[in-house]
């Protein structure tokens, strides 16, 4: 049987797994929801013995139906590969009394990597089971992370072009040298004059223009996106919990059926919704703890049952968390207003009109499954600090605000249930942050790339293969342009003009 997909905003609006994937968003505007969550395929002892790729394949395909076994094996062998630096791909280091689920043992050491490095895979397969014709053209705006790990996944993937931009002098020297140092011939990336909004405002208009996209089609591109609403970024995110659940059992830290909360840095509600999920398919998951920055739009939200994005925009340490739009909260809104389309759009279009919208009391006892915490600068910082003093482990400032956030659950609610926090981004990624707070003396003054070996000392943990590459690597790309100026730019890229 196959399982469909419908828009959150109409039901009427459907589409198969594969052609959810291709299209990112539904044509009102809504984000593809399964019509069901599937239960797990495999019993929790079963998956003590299972791999990461073996754990993939049983969870995926549950949710991509219509993707043959042949099909989907074959996406995940390429993605979770050699790319990762340690086979497990998602290892948990145990940290006094709480696990941290690292992801990013990926090529740019961060969360993205887990789901970027298999959409590419899930787009042209779903391209070819679908008859859709011509060249994939991903484009992309990014503040830093992202873009990378997109540029990365598509990186020399038949039948994709990508195009990423980002704002001239609003990422880190490392991002920004991951981005102008990636390798393909099938990759460019452009600095614009001008901030995230505005390269993001871009892409949009860009999507929307149908002239343009006729333009395409008649050359034989067609646009798409790898947002992280598109559910082939969704599902893979939802493996990496199943798995860290099976480790835990077969290092005997759990008992087979014992609770497990999960506390999710979050951002766009993308890896948390996944850890939802997980839950959903009978995974024994007790609180999602949704853990944010001092932009705590979603604090705020559980808290009160009103979601008011009009306030001041915070610039933190923890950039992937400055977010005042939760795009994929949708998804969650749908499914706790009884999977309504029609309240969900008027919610949705409220949000649009005014920046708000407030949600019912028999709506907000359905978020019991969650709680909701957040962590000012200084608390980051200080986490960062004490955790490493105190056991020496160094993590990144996401991460940071997740364990902050988690402490504090423990001591306000007395849960003893244990613990796993999602641990988004290696330290290296955002090494100023991070030797900063250790030691703000010592390192506050000196350039980033001049960290690198200072982290490797303090932490004791080699320099990832990503990070050394960029040290040395050619720089490729160097393309800029104004804002205004991003249709011509796409234009010339794709030799079209
Ligand atoms: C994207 C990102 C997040 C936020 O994840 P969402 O799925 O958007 O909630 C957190 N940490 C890091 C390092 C990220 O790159």
């Amino acid at each position: 049987m196959n399982l469909q997909y419908m828009s959150t905003r109409n039901p009427k609006i459907t589409a198969t797994a594969s052609q959810a994937v291709l299209k990112g968003l539904a044509d009102d505007g809504g984000l593809f929801v399964p019509e069901r969550i599937p239960a797990l395929p495999v019993s929790l002892g079963e998956l003590k013995g299972m791999t990461y790729q073996e754990t993939a394949y049983a969870v995926m395909k549950e949710f991509l139906t219509d993707y043959t076994e042949e099909e989907l094996k074959a996406c995940i062998a390429r993605a979770y590969d050699s790319k990762f630096d340690t086979r497990e791909i998602a290892p948990i280091a145990k940290v006094d009394d709480t696990y941290y689920l690292e992801l990013f043992h990926g090529p740019t050491i961060a969360f993205k990597d887990m789901a970027l490095s298999i959409l590419p895979h899930l787009m042209t397969t779903a391209a070819k089971k679908n008859g859709a014709e011509g060249e994939i053209v991903i484009l992309t705006a990014t503040s830093g992370d992202t873009g990378k790990a997109a540029m990365a996944g598509f990186a020399d993937v038949e039948g994709t072009r990508i195009i990423v931009f980002y704002p001239k002098g609003g990422v880190s020297r490392v991002q920004e040298l991951q981005m102008v140092t990636q390798k393909g011939d099938n990759v460019d990336v452009v600095a614009i004059h001008g901030n995230f909004d505005d390269a993001q405002s871009g892409v949009k208009e860009l999507f929307g223009n149908r002239e343009l996209a006729e333009k395409l089609a008649a050359e034989g591109y067609q646009f798409s996106s790898a947002n992280s609403i598109n559910i082939g970024r969704l599902v893979p995110q939802v493996v990496y919990y199943v798995y860290a659940y099976g480790r835990l059992l077969e290092n005997g830290e759990i008992q087979e059926g014992e609770q497990v909360n999960i506390t999710v840095p979050t951002g766009n509600f993308g890896n948390i919704l996944a850890a939802c999920y997980a839950k959903h398919m009978g995974l024994p998951v007790g609180k999602l703890i949704c853990a944010s920055n001092e932009n705590k739009v979603l604090f705020d939200f559980f808290q009160t049952g009103t979601y008011d994005k009009n306030r001041e925009f915070m610039l933190t340490t923890s950039p992937s968390m400055d977010i005042l739009i939760s795009s994929n909260l949708e998804r969650l809104i749908y499914q706790i207003c009884g999977r309504d389309g029609e309240t969900d759009a008027e919610l949705m279009r409220q949000l649009q009109t005014e920046g708000k919208y407030t949600i019912t009391e028999e709506m907000r006892e359905r978020l019991s499954d969650f709680a909701a915490g957040y962590a000012t600068e200084e608390e980051t910082a200080e986490t960062i600090r004490e955790i490493y003093e105190k056991t020496g482990y160094v993590m990144d400032t996401h991460t940071a605000v997740a364990a902050h956030v988690c402490e504090q659950y423990k001591k306000a609610s007395g849960d003893t249930t244990k613990c796993l926090v999602a641990s988004t981004a290696s330290p290296y990624k955002f090494v100023k942050s991070v030797l900063t707070a250790i030691d703000g003396d010592a390192y506050s003054q000196k350039a980033e790339l001049e960290l690198l070996p200072e982290l490797e000392r303090v932490s004791g943990v080699d320099m990832p293969r990503a990070i050394r590459e960029i040290l040395d690597a050619q720089v490729r790309h160097g393309r800029e342009c104004d804002a205004d100026r991003m249709q011509e730019t796409v234009e010339e890229i794709l030799g079209i003009r």
